[in-house]
């Protein structure tokens, strides 16, 4: 079928994810009149998603992750519910070239960026080089991989200490390793070096300044293989483990948006990126930034900037997959207001050890300036085997200090027995006063002790 814009319309898509996202996407599929078809395991057999699609395909393999992670599988399930489109939400295969590839040989969709752009983007050094060319500042570091501490040392004195080792095909904050001397890179490095081969299959990894005092911001842009737009920042600085908790936006002036913004379209046109990406960048104290890596797919806080902007990016990722070309013009773009989300994880709001365990009773809010995000439901068996992101919690308010009242009135009334959560941990952050004085840096939780209580 043939739509307006000469772009093949979607009859039918493959959702191969789980858990919120998977309703996330399930429910903008329904919005399109698109028929949802889902892959699942297990686990997650009973789940709302699976519950919910148009089609269900078991795909459960003896390990739980095989289920979503077996390309060949997944491939097989799209052809035998002949999909027109895969959805890989986030995670799993969602930045794997090879998936992408196999796709493109049996003439399916995959709802995102090329093969070759998701390769090129998931090699952090390549990745840096690429924008770098295409005018965004990037930290100082190495233009090639690093496996001497001979040679770190040399770069480290030239660039000045500390350091952060990277894995070049790195995620999830896995691996890295702050240096502060030379005689810290030996072990440093191997570390480094050992968690990415056992992570990712690729001991690559690189050196580049560490940015102390530094701020997460990032930008939302959506492309369509030609032209870029933004949709501004995401502020994701309290994070544990290099992992964030709390996303907010928006966080700079319209000037600095202006600025950064039509830098990071110029980065995806240069690419000639398709899809939704996040440029991400750390921000210093003096206000400049340095651009750190592009995710190739939605992110798990589009939500925040969908509440403020009042656009679907779910939704026109998938549009501009059926070859649409972008709906909407830069100048379209409008923030309104502030938003914030809570990521209420089923862990334990000290160390953060996930909490798998049946959902006796859950309640989550609802209302003005409410928004939840979530599969879970009375009964519910969190399992241990997956992420840990129970629920995401949103609030927009007229204003940052409007946004976290609401937040706190939204956390008060949210209910989970069954598995320990982060509630507590976010309810303190919200009463904590650098929080809402806006002075965080990406050391918060470490600085802010007292709130693991
Ligand atoms: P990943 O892909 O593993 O998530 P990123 O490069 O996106 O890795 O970095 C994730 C987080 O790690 C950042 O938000 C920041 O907290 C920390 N980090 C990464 N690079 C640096 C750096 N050069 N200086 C300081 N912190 C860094």
């Amino acid at each position: 079928m043939f739509d307006f814009a000469g772009s093949m319309a979607f009859k039918r898509v493959l959702i191969a994810n789980r858990g919120e996202i998977a309703l996330r996407i399930l429910r903008t599929l329904r919005d399109m009149g698109i028929e949802a078809a889902i892959i699942h395991g297990r686990e997650d057999r009973l789940s709302l998603p699976v519950r919910l699609s148009d089609f269900a395909y078991d795909n459960s393999r003896p390990n739980p992750l095989d289920s979503y992670l077996d390309i060949e599988s997944v491939v097989a399930a799209a052809k035998e519910l002949k999909c027109d489109a895969v959805h890989p939400g986030y995670g799993f295969l969602a930045e794997n070239a090879n998936f992408v590839r196999r796709l493109e040989e049996e003439g399916i969709t995959f709802i995102g960026p090329s093969a070759d752009v998701i390769t090129l983007l998931g090699d952090k050094i390549e990745a840096r080089a690429a924008m770098e060319a295409a005018g965004l500042p990037t930290a100082k570091g190495s233009s090639e991989p690093i496996s001497e501490a001979g040679v770190a040392s040399a770069l480290a004195d030239d660039i000045g200490y500390p350091v952060i080792i990277k894995a070049a095909a790195g995620g999830g904050g896995i691996g890295m390793q702050i240096v502060s001397k030379a005689s810290e890179f030996e072990s440093a490095l191997k570390l480094c070096q050992s968690r990415a081969k056992s992570a990712f299959g690729d001991e690559r990894v690189f050196v580049e300044k560490y940015i102390e005092g530094a701020q997460h911001v990032e930008f939302q842009v959506l492309a369509d293989g030609k032209n870029a737009i933004h949709f501004g920042e995401r502020f994701c600085s309290i994070q544990r483990r290099h992992q964030k908790l709390i996303e907010e936006g928006p966080w700079l002036d319209d000037a600095k948006r202006a600025e950064i913004g039509s830098l990071v379209c110029k980065g995806a046109e240069s690419v000639g990126y398709k899809g939704l990406a996040t440029f991400e960048f750390l921000r210093d104290a003096h206000g400049d930034f340095y651009f750190l890596e592009v995710n190739p797919r939605v992110q798990v806080e589009h939500t925040v900037t969908e509440l403020i902007t009042g656009h679907n990016l779910v939704e026109l990722g998938i549009r501009v997959a059926q070859g649409e070309s972008l709906p909407l013009k830069q100048e379209d773009i409008e923030w309104r207001g502030h938003a914030v989300q809570c990521r209420l994880n089923a862990e334990d709001p000290r160390e953060f050890i996930p909490s798998p365990g049946r959902l006796w009773e859950c309640h989550f809010p609802s209302g003005y300036g409410i928004r939840c995000d979530t599969h879970a439901h009375p009964g519910y068996d969190m399992p241990g085997c997956f992420d840990s992101l129970l629920a995401k919690l949103l609030t927009w308010g007229k204003d940052r200090e409007d946004a976290i009242a609401r937040m706190k009135t939204a956390l008060d009334e949210t209910v989970i027995t069954g598995v320990e959560h982060l509630i507590p941990l976010h309810r303190r952050i919200m009463d904590e006063k650098d929080y809402n004085d806006g002075n965080i840096t990406i050391q918060y939780i470490d600085n802010h002790q007292e709130l693991l209580g």
